[in-house]
């Protein structure tokens, strides 16, 4: 199989389920996967599966917080030291497996997560609480991830040719570094954990993937596809637990090569922190991947084209998913002359969405992922009635779930809390600015810079955002969220990460290292 054998990549098509058929397939889905409900997952290590003890992680529907999705195992401290270690010994065995045989691997996985899709989404949709339109999109980015990476190590497989020297002979080749641990978030449980996963495992690394405990169940779904892909057991470890626990013991295990992270901040910088310690018996510098948070702007500038437009692209990116994006929009710089306006179609639409179980797909709101997460949430809510005005919500809205109210507030001023930190919730502080100079200053007064957007129709104010605006990902004249593979390579500068630019070209070089090779020619 060589790259120029396959047909060009394109982003798998998202299904309308106003159409009955969808509907149904999609009812049909949810109602299989409710009869699989309270199963128990074994860890894989070494490429046997391992019950685990007393400790059980237990996952719930965030929607009906009483309904159980699965009962995952706790790993203790020596079972992640076995998991490293096996890693360690199936490594030389899976990097000689030829570039092509991964790739293969790799589209044979996205096949099978299309054939899968529905019952994908059930899970997404049961485990993370996306609705339904969330939940094919997070499948879909699963498999664009996949049917890309494939293919982008097709092409590193057979790098462009070095200059030639006279009688040398000059190549370079990519190899892969080791063993990998990958820690992915669970706001895309699904997506993030396969592309993250795929694009270790197809350049010849082997793994321990330790899932969000959140969502350990999409994850161990996830690992059916790998086996059913033909990615050899030994080559990925799955290991469930609290992060917390067992994260350090992976990060700083000698034998652990890099480190591939989505997550907090927090919990980022402190990898960063610990994988930077050579540790006893180590022979490499760890790298470190890794991707973190947001405290997303959207400027609405005077010169807009279409203030309906602007304001369905800010409801979009600051409440779909509840807000718990790391692309979510929840900062809102309005300039001076249109503030008032804008808020006044703004809010109407915030309180116009429909919210509960996210199972129902009449509801565009479901509940955030978490008792502790609606905690924060609200905590930070009473912050903002402090710091600014609250227009709208804010409040729980009815049901057992995590459900939230999305809550829009004006008068929040650069230095408040809610204009600085990340809530990963349905909150949106609305910040006011003199002219476009002071809304790009306010923009990029943030310790984060992962995505923006800019709402404008002059040409001189969207060079100068383009130049000036400080984040890994711009949209003009859209909304901030949704990046597609292979069209929005997706990653973020300062403290929102190390700009790996997942879904692009660039990304599959961070699970390699180039070996140049001169030979003299006799
Ligand atoms: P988190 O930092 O709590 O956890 C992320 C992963 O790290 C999980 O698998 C967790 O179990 C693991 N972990 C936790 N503590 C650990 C430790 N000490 N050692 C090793 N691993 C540990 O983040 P989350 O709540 O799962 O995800 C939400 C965050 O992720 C938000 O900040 C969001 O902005 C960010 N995010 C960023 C991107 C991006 O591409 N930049 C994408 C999605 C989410």
């Amino acid at each position: 199989m060589s790259l120029a054998s396959l047909p060009p990549f394109a982003n798998e098509p998202y299904r309308d389920f106003s159409l009955p058929e969808n509907r149904e397939a999609m009812e049909r889905a949810l109602a299989r996967v409710r009869a699989d409900l309270g199963r128990q997952y074994p860890l894989l290590i070494a490429g046997l599966h391992e019950p685990g003890g007393i400790h059980k992680l237990l996952s719930y529907n965030p929607s009906y917080p009483a309904e159980l999705i699965g009962v995952h195992q706790k790993a203790s401290a020596d079972q992640a030291t076995r998991a490293i270690e096996a890693a360690y010994h199936y490594f030389p065995i899976w990097a000689a497996v030829p570039a092509e045989d991964r790739a293969a691997r790799a589209l044979r996985a996205a096949h099978i997560l299309r054939q899968r899709k529905d019952e994908f989404n059930a899970w997404l949709i049961l485990e993370s609480g996306k609705n339904w339109n969330e939940a094919e999109a997070d499948t879909a980015e699963a498999i664009d991830f996949c049917d890309y990476y494939a293919r982008q190590m097709l092409r590193l497989a057979s790098p462009g040719p070095l200059l030639q020297l006279p009688g040398e002979l000059g190549v370079l080749t990519y190899i892969p570094l080791g063993v990998g641990v990958i820690l992915p978030p669970w706001n895309f449980p699904l997506a993030i954990l396969a592309g993250m996963t795929i694009a270790a495992l197809v350049t010849g690394n082997t793994v321990v993937l330790k899932p969000s405990s959140e969502t350990p169940t999409i994850a161990a779904k996830f690992i059916e596809v790998l086996l059913e892909a033909g990615f050899p057991p030994e080559s990925f470890q799955f290991l469930t637990g609290a992060g917390s626990e067992v994260g350090d013991l992976l990060v700083s295990h000698p034998k652990t090569r890099f480190i591939s992270f989505t997550g907090s901040k927090e919990v980022g910088l402190h990898i960063n922190e610990l994988a930077a310690k050579t540790q006893p018996r180590q022979k490499w510098i760890k790298r470190v991947v890794a991707e973190m948070g947001g405290k997303d702007a959207i400027l609405v500038d005077r010169e807009v084209h279409d203030l309906d437009a602007a304001a369905a692209g800010v409801i979009a990116s600051a409440f779909g998913f509840q807000g718990q994006k790391c692309s979510a929009c929840s900062r809102l710089i309005l300039d001076e002359p249109l503030h008032d306006a804008f808020l006044a179609k703004l809010i109407p639409l915030a309180e116009a969405l429909t919210q509960g179980p996210a199972d129902d797909p009449a509801h565009f709101l479901g509940p955030v992922i978490s008792q502790r997460a609606e905690k924060t949430i609200l905590s930070y809510i009473e912050t903002g009635k402090q710091e600014g005005a609250l227009l709208t919500g804010g409040h729980k809205a009815p049901g057992d779930g995590y459900f939230i109210r999305p809550a829009i507030f004006s008068g929040i001023e650069h230095n408040h809390r809610l204009f600085q930190e990340e809530i990963f919730g349905p909150v949106l502080a609305v910040t006011r600015a003199r002219d476009f100079d002071d809304a790009l200053r306010l923009a990029n007064d943030s310790d984060y810079g992962l995505t923006g957007a800019v709402y404008t129709t002059n040409p001189e104010k969207i060079a100068r955002a383009r130049a000036e605006f400080h984040v890994g990902n711009l949209y003009i004249n859209r909304k901030c969220t949704g990046a597609m593979v292979g069209a929005h390579p997706f990653g973020g500068f300062n403290l929102s990460g190390t700009d790996s630019k997942a879904g692009g070209p660039d990304y599959l070089l961070q699970f390699l290292q180039a070996k140049s090779i001169a030979q003299k020619l006799l």
